[in-house]
């Protein structure tokens, strides 16, 4: 394994954006699409899952499918992955072919070319691979599939017995686990991407983004009494900006302030547990949490009579799923400073924003989490858009439309 690195413009002035693009679990409804959510750092997009129909709900939203350059597939259920081959073929000029004989621009690929990345677990190149074969797929650029091992995977091989398609990079690794962890599953100078399996009814993951740490914010009152009287020229204040310190001409020395935090995104698959990515979860900006089921009587009219939280739970964990309560406390645990669920039942509506019997339920949906999480939490809808800044005091600064 050899850790992939690269660099990119420092981030920190503008916000890390989340766009969530399907909120459903198994079955998608009018209101929500299949899982996938979009996350923008500075001008890329990355995809955390890419259920079916996602090409058609980026067209919909403010993502642009060309910002595209990662995508990160949580577990490989179809309603997390069966979108990811419309979507390849979209943003690598997949579509058609040209009949036997004509010239193809496609078989001449230009494998120097940077490829789109594919980061899930086992199977997913073999999938990827399989669907482009068997629907005849060509691609204008090249792709690439890393896949995050279990250690009870094949820790070597593709696991498939199929050839790597053209476009197929052979740059794709297998990241082995270290201590219960993937490290540095993507890591350049200001952004990257650890993982812990998180417990389901299947090898699932969970997935964390970290910024680097950031400049401090810098207060010139402070600093200007010293330059003035020392005669320093003013451009001293970017090397105090960057955190250095500089000693004047009469020997005071002004110190620039320290460094910041950068911002971290912790976003989990399906999960009745995801307790193994506590040591890399802490103290999150945001953290994204399956809320599959909940009990809502009185608020939920297919209630039953004989139907109890502890009955919901037991049934949401069998499936391998969460109640909204179980998403809270986790947000607790790893001291998150804000919690968004997502993936609910189809009997759980999206549209919340516009119709008030559907806003009673999500707001109960959301008031049974914030009960254990200890504040305010958002249920996501289809195309809600949210912006993550940095830590003000508290929490969080969040913007939500
Ligand atoms: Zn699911
Ligand atoms: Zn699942």
């Amino acid at each position: 394994m050899t850790e992939a690195s690269g660099t990119r413009l420092p981030i920190h002035s503008s916000t890390i954006n989340v766009t969530f693009l399907g909120t459903a679990s198994a079955m998608p409804s009018s209101t929500r699409n299949h899982s996938a959510l979009a996350v923008r750092l500075g001008s890329d997009v990355w995809l955390f899952d890419c259920g079916e129909a996602t090409q058609h709900q980026v067209q919909k939203s403010n993502v642009k499918m060309g910002k595209i350059e990662k995508v990160f597939i949580t577990h490989t259920h179809g309603d997390h992955i069966f979108g990811l081959i419309p979507l390849l073929a979209g943003c690598l000029n997949g579509a058609g072919g040209n009949a036997d004989g004509m010239e193809d621009p496609r078989r001449n690929i230009n494998m120097d070319e940077p490829p789109f990345e594919i980061y899930g677990p086992l199977g997913t190149r073999a999938y990827v691979r399989s669907a482009l074969k068997y629907t005849h797929t060509m691609l204008s650029r090249p792709y690439v599939v890393h896949e995050l091992r279990f250690p009870s995977d094949p820790q070597t091989g593709d696991y498939t017995n199929l050839w790597r398609p053209r476009s197929e990079s052979p740059a794709g690794r297998n990241i082995f686990q270290v201590d219960g962890v993937w490290l540095d599953v993507y890591k350049d100078n200001v952004l990257s991407v650890a993982a812990a399996p998180i417990y389901h009814s299947v090898p699932c993951i969970g997935y964390t983004i970290t910024e680097a740490s950031v400049p401090g914010k810098i207060d010139p009152q402070k600093y200007l009494p010293d330059i003035k009287r020392t005669k320093t020229p003013l451009n001293v204040m970017s090397r105090l900006q960057a955190g250095e310190s500089v000693q004047l001409s009469d020997g005071t020395v002004l110190h620039g302030p320290k460094p910041r935090n950068g911002r971290k995104l912790v976003i989990l698959g399906d999960t009745y547990n995801p307790s193994p990515i506590i040591p890399i979860a802490q103290d999150a900006d945001l953290l994204v949490h399956e809320a599959t089921n909940a009990h809502l009587p009185g608020i939920m009219p297919s209630t039953k009579d004989g139907d109890t939280y502890e009955g919901v739970q037991q049934t949401a964990m069998e499936r391998g799923h969460s109640t909204p309560q179980m998403a809270g406390a986790f947000a607790k645990r790893i001291g998150a400073a804000s919690l968004i669920l997502n993936h609910f039942s189809a009997r759980y509506p999206g549209d919340d924003d516009i119709d008030p019997e559907s806003k009673v339920i999500m707001d109960a949906i959301g008031n049974l989490a914030a009960t254990e999480f200890g504040k305010p939490v958002v249920c996501a809808r289809d195309l809600m858009s949210v912006d993550i800044g940095f830590r003000l005091t508290e929490s969080s600064q969040m913007d939500t439309t």
